[in-house]
């Protein structure tokens, strides 16, 4: 596949709204970005820098004039609740970063058509999750050392805002955590440059054989099964003994981890992929992390 189709790929899989432009803060290194900026509608800014984590600075759209969400003003009961959490656990792919990890990992080991379509399906949740990963991960077979390639040469994007609301949160003394249907040997550098410690990374795990090839995936992680992220997110309450907790996302998954005994708010997160029917259910839709900073004391 030519680096047109590669990129055909990537912008295809973002929402009409949102045009992000990304910016690096890196700019010694600008010349790398050539390769990648073909499309003006998406420079997809990526460094080749080891361990680095790209901080990106996106326009965001406002409200989208096709969709009038009511649930963009918070209730004064969703208010209480943002304000009081005693955690707060954000989806990774599409929310903490602005790309899909294991699409960048497929496009990197030159398996991106067919992966981003098992994505897109495993995103409306009509494919058990189980199976959309299995589907994808022997398609893409990563060993150790392409993972490793693959962090350095694109490293993830953080969202706008992201690392001051979690500063935000901290300074509130609520604890973050991080719950991704991703792989957590691809989250750890987005951990560390946020100042999360590994041990609130709730996510899959790579298995590689001795020589670093590639075997599987951990299906004993929760977040590895459908309904995964609100046992993940049930588990995290009890084992810490939260009151309360929110869940900040973009896709199905995050919605469903509002349930009894899990998630007691859902914020969707809709500044990179707006997911109209995941939008419509949540107790506040937010287009910008801007919007949830200033609504903390
Ligand atoms: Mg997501």
């Amino acid at each position: 596949m030519g680096m047109a189709g590669l990129i055909n790929t990537r912008t295809s899989l973002r929402h009409p709204f949102s045009v992000p432009r990304l910016f690096s803060n890196q700019s010694s290194q600008a010349s790398q970005l050539a390769t990648r900026a073909i499309n003006p509608l998406f420079p997809c800014a990526k460094l080749s820098k080891a361990g680095a984590v790209v901080m990106a600075a996106m326009e965001v759209s406002k409200a989208p004039s096709s969709l009038d969400l009511a649930n963009r003003q918070p209730s004064k009961d969703v208010l209480e609740i943002w304000r009081n959490a005693d955690a707060v656990c954000f989806d990774v792919d599409s929310t903490v970063c602005l790309d899909e990890g294991i699409d960048e990992l497929a496009d990197f080991c030159g398996a991106g058509q067919a992966v981003a379509e098992w994505t897109a399906k495993a995103m409306t949740g009509t494919v058990p999750f189980e199976e959309a990963l299995t589907a994808r991960m022997s398609l893409i077979k990563p060993s150790l050392s392409q993972v490793e390639d693959c962090l350095e040469k694109r490293p993830p994007r953080i969202s706008p805002g992201i690392a001051d609301l979690i500063k935000k949160l901290k300074a509130n003394n609520t604890e973050v955590f991080l719950v991704s249907g991703g792989f957590r040997q691809m989250i750890k550098p987005v951990a560390f440059e946020l100042g999360i410690p590994t041990e609130n990374i709730i996510a899959n795990q790579l298995l590689f054989g001795t020589s670093g090839e590639y075997v599987g995936f951990d299906p004993a992680e929760p977040t590895s099964r459908s309904g995964g992220k609100a046992q993940a997110v049930q588990q995290i309450k009890q084992d810490r003994g939260y009151k309360t907790l929110v869940m900040i996302g973009d896709g199905a998954t995050d919605l469903e981890a509002r349930q009894p005994g899990a998630a007691d708010l859902f914020i969707c997160y809709a500044g990179v992929q707006m997911r109209e029917a995941v939008a419509a259910k949540a107790d506040w839709a937010v287009f910008e992390f801007q919007d949830l900073i200033a609504e903390l004391p």
